[in-house]
Order: C-alpha cells, then structure tokens, then sequence
C-alpha cells in the first residue's frame, strides 16, 4: 500500500496534527488563507513530475503538450481575474513565490546598485523591497540594490511628501508601492506622479491584497503602475506560488515581456512548478466567479467589524482603522508589546502575529499585532463572529498583563519562562480560554 499513513505515518501524523492545528485554531494572520480542495487536488497531483523549462511552445524538454495547454490556460485566466487586456498586458505565473519574482523584477529592469526605494519593513513593508538595516544589508534586494526606504508617519499612513522628496534627491530607478502590513490603500495615481517626476519605475506588490484587486473592492494598482507582482496564496486563496504582471508597450525604454521572462527563466529560476500552476489556475477561475467577489465583500466587512469592536474595547489602532483585510494594534497603550500578546493568544489556539507599529525601538518586541481576516472568512465568518473574536483577544490580552505583572523579571525572556513553567498560575483561566476558541 502506497498510501502516506502506510509509507510514511511519521510525516502522516505532522500532517494529521498541522490540520488539527489549523482547524481548531482562530487563524488570524492576515498573510494566511484556506485553499480549496480543487485548488490541493491539483496541487498533489502528477504535473509535479514533469520539466518544462521555458515558455509554452517553447520548451527546452519534450512531452510538453499538456503542460503547455495548462500554462497558457493560466496566463489567460490570470488576465482575465485582474481584467487586463492581453493587448496591453501579459504575465509570468512561473514564479516560484513572491520573494522570487520581486527579484526577478529587479533583475529584469534594473543594474546591479541601482537605486530602489520601498516602504520600510518596520512600518509595513515586505524585506523583498529592500530592507536593511543601519547595521547590516538583511534582504538580497538591499544587496545588490542601493536601497532608500520611505516611511509612514505620525498618524500611520504612507508620508507620500517626503517620499516625494527623498525621491528627488535620490533618484530611484524604481519605486515599489505594495506591504505586509498596511490596512490602507496605496495612493497609485500620486506615486505615478513621484515616479514620472524622477524617471523611475513604478511596481505594486499586491501580493496582501490580489483577492481584493482581483473582486475590485480596493483601488485598481494597473491603472498606474509599470509592473505588478503578486503571491498567490495569500487573500487571492490559491496555492503557494507567484506572478508578475508587466505592460507589454516598452516603459523607459524597457521592452518589460522580453526583461521580465528572461528574468524568471533563465535568470534566477529553472523548471516551473506546474503543480502550483495547476493549482493556480483552478484558483484563478474561481477568482471570477460571484462567489468570491462575496467572499472577498465579506472579508473586508468582516474586518471593519474587528476594528470597530477593537476600537470600542479601548484598542489604538495604526491609521485608525482599516480599507482592506487587516488590522495593525497598538497594544503599548494597554501597557504591553506584541510579542507578549503573541505568546499568550498561541496557547489559547488564537493565532495572529506581533508586528512593529510607527514609533517602535525593538523588532523582537514591537509593539502591535497584526490581524487578518481572509483566513476566517472562508471558514464562514461574518461580522458577529468577527465581534466576538475581538472580545477573545481582548481577554486573551488582559490575561497577558496579569501574566506581566506576575513574572519574575521585565525581560521578554522572563515572562516567556513563566508561562513556559507548570505553576504558571493562569493556566486555568488560559485553558478556559483556549476551549472556548477551539
Ligand atoms: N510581498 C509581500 C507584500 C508579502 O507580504 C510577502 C509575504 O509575506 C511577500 C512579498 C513574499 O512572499 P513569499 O513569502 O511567498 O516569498
């Protein structure tokens, strides 16, 4: 029997206890969702073992013609998700995830050390887009690329005057509007403007927001932008994987299909996954469909519930509340960081993750959290169930101030040992907690 649970119940068990987890758990990181079950068909099936380097039609190995039919199937119901004209634009679905075709952008159309500027990591951005620090250049983008972030500010929204004016002085080859963490909509139509103004490129990562795009309850990033490039497993709900959309008229000179392909195969990518693109395009048919112009209402409604109630119960929130799928807190008001309300909502099966939030001195203890709520709304939440998940976090934070105030020291490290120790005291009050959330 070749079955998993017979050749392999070691992994089978992970699998068994990791669906288990996900299942139980309020999952609320807003990076996450819940494929569907066509979408994983396609993904454990025999495309995972075939070689198709290249393009359809244009293959470096033999045996292509079904992949080839896949492929193009996929290129087309990604143009017709995000209603492109094939005219105008194209697409490569063969990046392997968002990291890989961010890269590959840069690598199409920039030279080594040119000058990119993306929003910071610690006010939202993703590493992809540059991220360094004072001490060390951390993302390979800020390796091989002079990077120059901009910022958010006091208020928490995108401080577009002095990207405009950082711009000006260090004129960027390209610009990247696009975050993990922002719950608000990219001004595309200004920072075209910022953009032509310096001779620069404009990209959109939409890779938090591509569901949104692609049911047209956010702002629409191809009317401004040069190139977008996106996940595909995040709010768009399909498989791990990545794509790059690029204008097919040449932008600065820049014939994009040719760089851009180029870019993916041969440049930093070999055979595609054609099980993810299997996957992908499944999810890009459903993308079409009312059922998930719906969903994707009911996750941006489901979320202005959790800010609202969030509000109610005293939370400060980043730019005061939310356009999209998520929600940045500010707990440092309430007397307590991110990574302690971390901590104490994973043992009461509420998963979210601790975010820095403008202001913040520790990247290992920020001060927020963020919440998503993509992942949830597929398992059928609407806004009440929204409303009583703010009030479990809201209980899941007070037991982490109790915690607080009773461990032994004021390092992280110390509360971390209290909780981890069997007379952690609170024990009931977290397990009461973590039944009634399971
Ligand atoms: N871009 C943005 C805006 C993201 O939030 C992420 C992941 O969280 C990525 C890119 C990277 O995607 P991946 O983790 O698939 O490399």
């Amino acid at each position: 029997d070749h079955a998993l649970n017979n050749a392999d119940p070691e992994v089978h068990d992970i699998i068994r206890k990791e669906k288990e987890r996900q299942f139980k758990s309020l999952e609320l990181i807003a990076s996450e969702n819940f494929t569907s079950r066509a979408v994983m068909e396609a993904v454990g099936s025999c495309l995972t073992n075939k070689y198709s380097e290249g393009l359809p039609g244009k293959r470096y190995y033999g045996g292509n013609e079904h992949i080839d039919e896949l492929e193009t199937l996929c290129q087309e119901r990604a143009l017709a998700a995000f209603h492109l004209d094939g005219n105008k634009w194209g697409v490569n679905v063969q990046p392997l995830s968002g990291s890989p075709a961010n890269f590959e952008v840069y690598t199409a159309i920039l030279k080594p050390h040119d000058r990119i500027m993306g929003l910071d990591l610690p006010h939202g951005g993703h590493l992809s887009h540059g991220f360094m620090t004072p001490k060390r250049r951390v993302s390979g983008t800020s390796i091989y690329f002079e990077s120059m972030p901009y910022r958010l500010d006091d208020l928490g929204l995108v401080d577009y005057d002095m990207l405009e004016k950082t711009a000006i002085l260090f004129r960027p080859k390209l610009i990247i509007a696009g975050a993990s963490a922002y719950p608000r909509d990219f001004d595309y139509p200004r920072m075209r403007k910022i953009a032509d103004s310096v001779g620069a490129f404009l990209m959109m990562d939409m890779a938090h927001i591509s569901g949104l795009v692609a049911a047209s309850v956010v702002g629409d990033p191809f009317e401004y932008c040069d190139v977008v490039t996106t996940t595909t497993h995040k709010s768009l709900r399909g498989p791990r994987g990545g794509m790059i959309f690029f204008r097919k008229e040449p932008v600065l000179g820049v014939d994009l299909e040719t760089a851009i392909n180029n870019a993916v195969f041969p440049g930093l990518q070999g055979g595609p996954h054609n099980h993810t693109i299997g996957g992908l395009a499944v999810c890009l048919k459903h993308a079409q469909s009312p059922a998930f112009k719906t969903y994707q209402k009911q996750v941006i409604a489901n979320c202005r519930a959790l800010a609202q109630r969030l509000g109610e119960l005293g939370y400060k929130l980043v730019s005061g509340g939310s356009d999209n799928h998520l929600v940045l807190v500010d707990v440092r008001p309430m007397g307590i960081d991110g990574a302690r309300v971390e901590k104490i909502l994973d043992l009461a099966s509420i998963t979210l993750n601790k975010n820095s939030v403008p202001g913040d001195k520790s990247a290992l203890v920020p001060g927020g959290i963020r919440i998503g709520s993509p992942a949830m709304t597929t398992r059928g939440f609407k806004e009440s169930e929204f409303v009583a998940t703010a009030e479990l976090i809201h209980e899941g934070v007070q037991v982490a101030l109790e915690a607080k105030s009773l461990a032994s020291g004021p390092k992280l490290q110390d509360f971390l040992k209290f909780v981890a120790s069997p007379e952690f005291p609170l024990q009931d009050k977290l397990s009461d907690l973590r039944k009634r959330v399971e």
